[in-house]
């Protein structure tokens, strides 16, 4: 992959967000800072970022595409109802053992645990209504 003054803008904008931004979310802060990079541009080079297995996919609940710039294992508190995912670290999460029926069928790649909350900013817009 060439490096291009884009892409390492790019990477750079990613390093700095642990947010797990959608496209739309990178690209809104690369126009920030060059507003001439296209979506379509954000777009292709974050699939190429992942294919180079640089960045991973997160499917929140919301079916929005979302990125996981955080390269180490780590599980995630999402809430259910703005989408806010955030990193945790848990060995005790690590080392909860992959199902038989699972480990014996599948070469297991990586495992993920993703807890479903209604975040503090949320509970608290709710009890406000
Ligand atoms: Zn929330
Ligand atoms: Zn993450």
């Amino acid at each position: 992959m060439k490096v291009t003054p884009q892409r390492t803008l790019i990477f750079e904008i990613l390093s700095g967000l642990r947010t797990h931004p959608s496209v739309t979310a990178v690209a809104r802060e690369v126009s920030l800072r060059s507003p001439n990079v296209s979506f379509d541009t954000v777009n292709r080079t974050l699939q190429s970022f992942v294919d180079m297995g640089i960045l991973r996919k997160v499917v929140g609940t919301g079916n929005a595409l979302r990125f996981d710039t955080n390269p180490l294992p780590h599980h995630h508190i999402q809430c259910v109802r703005c989408g806010t995912i955030q990193d945790i670290e848990s060995p005790d999460l690590d080392s909860v053992p992959v199902p038989k029926f699972i480990a014996g069928r599948y070469k297991v790649l990586s495992k993920m645990m993703v807890f479903e909350v209604v975040c503090d900013e949320c509970a608290r817009k709710e009890r406000i209504k």
